[in-house]
């Protein structure tokens, strides 16, 4: 047993090597992938390495291609980074490595996950009888919520989806913003519903709940609104969007990825009012929660259609209080065999506690505010976004320029943020979603900018 505690150490040595880093690596790695191959490849060996070779190995050789993600100097995509308590309880998932699928493949982890998911309903200020999955991010939660909405939607019909399928069932009618999040489309692609109906979108991406109630018909509906805009971080009227679908009989699917955590605040709780008449949300850990990847939530206003989709049992029916005191993971994902997932949420939100949470939340949105503030005064900036929460989108004079002057601030490599396009036009965009990252980060970001903004060529 030594030898493993060995092992385990000097893992956690290189772990805290490589976090303690992080102040000083550039973000983006200066590496070529050929020169990965080179470190990392080769045949397999023949015969076994010794396990601290292997690690020891692994480290030298993965670490010049490693993305400082952890760092509060990253602004890419939208991404977090690990809570040191969520970090550490994923550790543990994998020391103690159940297979939590069923309540019999570990007790704690399917407690773990009915807790969590109660505070995560409670935080969220959902309704409280909603039911709660785990799953591997947003991505999949679109999946596990879309199939809820399916077999709803054509139970009401009259058609039972789970045994008929979808030859000769009803048409569903989906709608969807014309700024939904790619995911939405697969989602929705991986379910046979097809490609959603396309309902037009603000200059912010909002969905025009006008052109919504235009186009929803009487038969089965679907309609996904989203709470965070990944460029602009805006939301949808949901208010509207949730009368208009009451009206219709529709279902409300909410992709609320990083979102959705507006709803912990008192300050920012406005920006999803009417978040809890949907019937089901999607949100990620990953992302603002700040727990590893991978690590996504979906919730349902409705236990019975959601275990209805995914359960593997012979009933699809929540029949007693027996059923409901023990809790099969595998009935409300699309998962068999699977990781605890809820020891790292669990760990993020009970390190927290709520004001830390708020805190997290509020200081990102003062971050972008903070950076959309200073980007605005450099020369050439304009910005695109109203800041809402804790996206800025912005560009320089020409798609040359703003490209240009990304590409400088990439390579520079104090921050890292993503370009995108907006309206056509080329934009850079920062997301500001680490636990780590506060003025300091902000300004250093603003400063890149700037420095690589006065260093261009002269037109
Ligand atoms: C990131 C994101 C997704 C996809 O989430 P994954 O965790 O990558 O699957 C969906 N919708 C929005 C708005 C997002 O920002």
């Amino acid at each position: 047993m030594s030898e493993i505690r060995d092992l385990l150490r000097r893992t956690a040595e290189l772990a805290a090597d490589y976090l303690e880093s992080l102040d000083e690596r550039p973000v983006f790695p200066r590496v070529e992938p050929e020169q990965l191959r080179e470190a990392l490849g080769g045949p397999l060996p023949d015969g076994p390495s010794a396990p601290e070779t292997v690690v020891d190995e692994l480290a030298s050789a993965a670490e010049p291609g490693v993305v400082a993600m952890g760092s509060g100097r990253y602004f890419g995509f939208v991404i977090g980074g690990g809570l040191p308590a969520a970090l550490a309880a994923d550790w543990l998932t994998s020391a103690w490595d159940q297979n939590a699928g069923l309540y019999a493949g570990g007790p704690s982890a399917s407690v773990v996950e009915q807790v969590t998911g109660e505070w995560l309903v409670d935080v969220l200020g959902l309704p409280a009888e909603s039911s709660v999955g785990f799953v591997t991010g947003t991505q999949m939660a679109h999946v596990t919520g879309l199939a809820a909405a399916r077999r709803h939607v054509l139970d009401a019909a009259g058609w039972d989806v789970g045994t008929k399928g979808l030859t000769g069932a009803p048409p569903i009618q989906v709608l969807a913003g014309e700024k939904r999040h790619a995911t939405v489309d697969r989602a929705l692609r991986l379910l046979g519903l097809g490609a959603p109906e396309i309902v037009a979108a603000d200059d912010q991406g909002r969905l025009e709940p006008g052109a919504l109630r235009q186009a929803l018909g009487d038969g089965p509906a679907i309609v996904c609104a989203q709470a965070g805009e990944v460029s602009t971080g805006a939301f949808d009227p949901l208010p509207e969007i949730a009368d208009a679908c009451e009206a219709a009989g529709a279902w409300l699917h909410v992709d609320g990825a990083f979102g959705i955590w507006a709803a912990v605040s008192p300050r920012l709780r406005h920006l999803v009012a009417g978040l809890e008449r949907a019937d089901s949300w999607t949100t990620d850990a990953h992302k603002w929660l700040n727990v590893p990847y991978d690590s996504g939530i979906v919730l349902c206003r409705h236990p019975e259609s959601h275990r209805a989709a995914m359960t593997t049992s012979a009933s699809y029916l929540i029949q007693d209080e027996g059923a409901r005191r023990v809790r099969d993971q595998v009935d409300w994902v699309p998962e068999f065999s699977r990781r605890a997932r809820g020891f790292a949420v669990y760990a993020a939100l009970r390190s927290l506690g709520r004001s830390g949470l708020v805190e997290l939340v509020e200081r990102c949105c003062d971050g972008a505010a903070r950076f959309a503030s200073a980007i605005a005064g450099v020369e050439g900036v304009e910005l695109l976004n109203d800041v809402v929460l804790n996206q800025v989108l912005f560009r320089f004079d020409s798609d040359e320029r703003t490209d240009e002057v990304l590409r400088r601030v990439q390579e520079d490599g104090r921050v890292w943020m993503s370009g995108t396009t907006w309206a056509g036009r080329k934009a850079i965009r920062v997301s500001v979603s680490n636990w780590q990252t506060g003025d300091e980060e902000i300004d250093l970001a603003v400063d890149a900018f700037r420095d690589a903004y006065a260093k261009l060529p002269a037109r």
